[in-house]
C-alpha cells in the first residue's frame, strides 16, 4: 500500500508543484508556465480573389513573369501505362516535379503543377487550370508503353493537329460559357459568328506557338534526350485544346523499353529531362517577349 502511494507521489509531484506555483506564484513572485499558449498555428489561405481549387503559382510574385503550367498525366485511379514495376502516373509526376524545381532554381519563370500528388483530374480540367491561371505555356507530361515490343523507344512531342485545332476552336466558340475570355475579348454578348472567328484566330496563333515550342524541345533535347525517330507529332488530344494557351504534350519515352524505363526512373535521367525542357521553355519565352 505504502509502495503504491510512493509511486503515485512520483507521478503526482510535478502536477502538485505546478498547481502550487499557480496558487502561490503571484504571492511569491514566481511565474508558472502557461502551457499551450506559446505558439500559434497558421493555416495558409488563398489570396483574396484567387479561385478555390486552382493549384498554387510558384516562383516570382511578379505576375508579369511568364507562367508555365506543367501537367503530370494520369493519377489517382488512372495509372496510365505500366510495366517493369513502373507506372506512368508516378513517372510523369516525378518528371513534372523535376522540371518545376529546375525552373524555380533558375528563376524568372512562374510555375504551377496541375497536380502535385496522386490525384485524378479529368482531361478538360487540366487545360482549364492552364486557362484559369492565365498560363503562357502548357506542357503535359506522359510516358508510353508498346506492350511486349521492347525495342520501341524514345520520346515524342505532340501538338494539336490542324484539323483537331480547328474543330476545337469551333467547339469552344459554341459552348456559350459566359465566363470565357479569349485573348482578352469576352465572348459574352457577341455575335456567334464573331465569336467563332475570334476563337479561330486565337487558336491559329496558339497553334503556331505550340509548334514552335515543340520544335524547341526537339532542338534543346538533342544529344541528351533519346527521341523516337518520328519525334514531332500531331494528334487530337483533349489536354491541348485550349484556344489561347500554347500547349504541347511530351511523351517522355517507353516504359516497355528497359533503357527508357531506367532513364525515366533515375534521378540522372529526370535531371537531364528537366534541364533540356527548362532550356526550351526559357528560349520560347525569350522569343515571345521579343516579338
Ligand atoms: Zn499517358
Amino acid at each position: 500500500m505504502l509502495y503504491r502511494l510512493q509511486i503515485a507521489l512520483v507521478f503526482l509531484a510535478p502536477v502538485l508543484l505546478l498547481a502550487g506555483l499557480y496558487v502561490l506564484g503571484d504571492a511569491l513572485g514566481l511565474r508558472a508556465p502557461l502551457l499551450g499558449r506559446g505558439y500559434v498555428i497558421r493555416v495558409p489561405l488563398p489570396d483574396a480573389g484567387a479561385t478555390v481549387g486552382l493549384p498554387p503559382v510558384l516562383g516570382p510574385a511578379d505576375a508579369a513573369r511568364p507562367l508555365v503550367v506543367i501537367d503530370a498525366g494520369h493519377g489517382g485511379h488512372d495509372p496510365g501505362a505500366s510495366g517493369a514495376g513502373l507506372r506512368e502516373k508516378t513517372l510523369a509526376l516525378a518528371l513534372a516535379r523535376a522540371l518545376r524545381d529546375q525552373l524555380l532554381r533558375e528563376g524568372g519563370v512562374r510555375v504551377a503543377l496541375t497536380r502535385d500528388d496522386d490525384k485524378f483530374l479529368v482531361l478538360d480540367e487540366r487545360a482549364e487550370i492552364g486557362r484559369k491561371l492565365g498560363a503562357d505555356l502548357f506542357l503535359s507530361i506522359h510516358a508510353d508503353s508498346a506492350g511486349d515490343k521492347e525495342a520501341v523507344s524514345g520520346a515524342s512531342v505532340y501538338t494539336l493537329s490542324t484539323r483537331a485545332s480547328s474543330e476545337a476552336a469551333a467547339r469552344f466558340a459554341a459552348r456559350e460559357n459566359s465566363a470565357d475570355v479569349v485573348n482578352g475579348v469576352p465572348l459574352v454578348n457577341q455575335d456567334h459568328e464573331v465569336n467563332a472567328i475570334l476563337v479561330e484566330l486565337a487558336q491559329r496563333q496558339t497553334q503556331e506557338q505550340s509548334d514552335e515550342f515543340a520544335r524547341l524541345i526537339l532542338r534543346e533535347g538533342e544529344g541528351t534526350l533519346d527521341f523516337h525517330p518520328q519525334a514531332q507529332r500531331a494528334a487530337s488530344l483533349v489536354v491541348l485544346r485550349a484556344p489561347d494557351v500554347p500547349s504541347a504534350l511530351f511523351e517522355a519515352g517507353f516504359i516497355s523499353n528497359p533503357a527508357d524505363a531506367g532513364r525515366l526512373a533515375s534521378p540522372e535521367g529526370q535531371a537531364s529531362f528537366a534541364e533540356a525542357i527548362a532550356r526550351a521553355i526559357r528560349i520560347y519565352f525569350a522569343r515571345q517577349a521579343g516579338t
